[in-house]
């Protein structure tokens, strides 16, 4: 980008997310010094979503969102924080230049953001969908949960219950579970 005085060349200061999908950048001009903000929208072209069937489907981040809230449900998660997942998954999707995503490449990117999130939350995921093959298939057990949840206080630790059944440890699991472990289960 030039320089909107001199026309020079000029340097990016610091990025940071703006606002609904805009980065904001500080830029110094590398011959007068002028500084300036720009804001630039990433390019809002979400691909669609390839199931494992091959059927195709529009991004939907609503689904996304609701996997990280339920998966966050009452672990100390800020509504931020899991918006700027969202934002992240969004701007991954829209950004990596394929046709399509598989839907398997969305889960894992909840699992990776999930994981710098809250190990309870991540192991919870995991837990859960790795039994599961596609992302649509995970948010029918997300509505079986809310049904759950709302008949039976302790449904939704039924239904993620016996975290054993992680068979294979996953970076970060192995500390997950014994904070669990320490929060007076055994009653
Ligand atoms: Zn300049």
């Amino acid at each position: 980008m030039r320089c909107p005085v001199c026309e020079g060349g000029t340097k990016v200061l610091d990025s940071r997310d703006g606002r609904q999908g805009e980065i904001r950048r500080r830029r110094a001009c590398n011959d007068c010094g002028h500084r300036f903000t720009t804001r630039e929208r990433i390019d809002e072209v979400l691909p669609m979503v390839v199931k494992r069937s091959g059927e195709r489907q529009p991004f939907d981040r609503r689904k996304i969102l609701l996997s990280l809230e339920i998966a966050c449900r009452k672990r100390p998660v800020s509504p931020e924080s899991m918006e700027n997942a969202v934002r992240a998954i969004e701007r991954w999707a829209a950004t990596c230049g394929e046709r399509g995503v598989d839907s398997s490449a969305i889960g894992e990117q909840i699992m990776h953001h999930l994981h710098a999130l809250d190990p309870v939350a991540y192991v919870r995921f995991v837990s859960v969908y790795q039994s599961f093959e596609t992302i649509e298939e995970f948010e029918e057990l997300l509505h079986e949960m809310e049904k759950a949840e709302a008949t039976d206080p302790e449904g939704q630790r039924t239904l993620f219950g016996g975290l054993e059944a992680v068979e294979r440890p996953l970076p970060g699991l192995r500390g997950a579970r014994r904070r669990e472990e320490g929060e007076g289960e055994g009653d």
